[in-house]
């Protein structure tokens, strides 16, 4: 893993697309260790070579607090941020740096804003003090199977998702608002039973979404080695379509695709 200290043009970024419900979304990193196969992000890299090796390097935005401050004067009031679109804020580089953690302290002290956190670690849960404070927050966690085996697969590098579900059910504890994304929806073993795990952690949200097939120029798509996977594993539009009509007759609340992750609260 390549580690990279990188100062940045600008920290917020107008949203736009599937998340154009916000108004900003913010990266404190560019590339993720995650390294998830299916990753969209990778397309929004700009060279080929660093497409090639995501997942193998992060650059950390050095002077994302230093861009935050230069706003002071210009306050943030009641706008809407989503973090991140193209990285995890709470991949393992966080742990040490703290970046995500200091951007949070300069959003509470120093603006007044709505945000969503979408992520894949329980790393987030060292976080609840801050998240709580904000006028509103809300915690998206990332789940996308009930199989190890297939989690493994398209998902090495991230954190189980047993791991993800305790997290996310520290977050509803805490009295902050949780959702858990199934999105990519991955191959599901025994629907029912998921159904039944997502219920126990108590939340009450869930967004989910299929994979993004179609990529061109402008569209970016799943990856090549998640299509791959996905085809040795039989799974199409079809068997997510009968996956999904089983977690929407059990699960409290669940929305499919910009409507469930749309800053709502
Ligand atoms: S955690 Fe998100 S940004 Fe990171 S590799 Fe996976 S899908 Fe991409």
């Amino acid at each position: 893993m390549q580690i990279q200290s990188q100062a940045a043009r600008s920290i917020l970024s107008k949203a736009s697309g599937f998340i154009s419900d916000f108004d900003f979304t913010l990266n404190p990193y560019s590339g993720c260790a995650f390294a998830c196969t299916y990753c969209y992000a990778a397309f929004f890299t700009p060279t080929q070579a660093l497409q090639d090796s995501w997942g193998q390097w992060v650059h950390v935005k050095d002077n994302a607090l230093e861009l935050l401050q230069r706003r002071r004067k210009r306050p943030l009031v009641d706008k809407t941020i989503y973090m991140s679109s193209v990285t995890d804020p709470y991949q393992p580089v966080e742990k040490k740096l703290g970046l995500t953690r200091a951007i949070l302290r300069e959003l509470l002290d120093y603006h007044r804003v709505h945000l969503v956190i979408q992520t894949r670690s329980p790393l987030v849960c060292r976080d609840l003090d801050l998240i709580r404070a904000f006028p509103s927050a809300r915690v998206n966690m990332t789940v996308t199977t009930d199989d190890e085996t297939i989690r493994k697969a398209f998902e090495p590098t991230c954190p189980p998702n047993a791991q993800r579900l305790n997290a996310i059910r520290d977050v509803a504890a805490a009295g902050i608002d949780a959702c858990v994304t199934l999105a990519p929806l991955l191959p599901v073993r025994d629907a029912e039973a998921f159904a039944q795990m997502l219920v126990a952690t108590g939340v009450r949200k869930f967004a989910i979404q299929h994979f993004h097939a179609a990529r061109s120029r402008f569209v970016a798509g799943t990856g090549p080695r998640a299509l791959a996977l996905l085809t040795e594993r039989r799974w199409n539009a079809r068997h997510y379509a009968l996956v999904k009509l089983l977690l929407a007759a059990r699960l409290p609340d669940l929305r499919e695709g910009r409507a469930g992750f749309a800053p709502v609260w």
